[in-house]
């Protein structure tokens, strides 16, 4: 099963930044594309099939809570995955994301927290070579 991964944050740096991590996890990826902006976002859920959504916050046009709340509102992808990428610090916000089913990883991150985060969802077990590869 390969999965495809949908980005959105509005700084490309860290768009490939979790792209590279995505690749350290060992996990099986397909497709990757990209959104500057949850409007672009969900541009790209219309355009292409998607696994997976990793949904920053604080983006221009349209944020991702914005984005977040669209999707939720369109049959085709309210029960899609979605894994929130963010600085945001407040105890709060993340409890609202999480009633929401929305799993949340805080920014900076490690490859082995992102691998979990994404295997808790789509629960796809990797052998335990894989899990040494980019340790090494
Ligand atoms: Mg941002």
């Amino acid at each position: 099963m390969a999965l495809n991964v949908l980005l959105v944050d509005d700084s490309a740096t860290m768009r490939s930044m979790i792209s590279r991590v995505l690749q350290m996890t060992g996990l099986p990826l397909g497709e990757i594309h990209q959104a500057a902006n949850g409007r672009e976002g969900l541009d790209m859920l219309g355009k292409h099939w998607i696994d997976i959504v990793l949904l920053d916050i604080n983006m221009p046009v349209m944020s991702g809570l914005e984005m977040l709340d669209e999707m939720r509102r369109n049959p085709n992808h309210a029960d899609m995955p979605v894994i929130v990428v963010s600085t945001e610090g407040s105890e709060k916000r993340i409890d609202e994301l999480r009633e929401q089913g929305v799993k949340f990883i805080r920014k900076p991150f490690t490859p082995e927290s992102l691998r979990d985060v994404v295997n808790s969802i789509v629960g796809v077990h990797n052998e335990e070579s894989n899990e040494n590869e980019w340790r090494d």
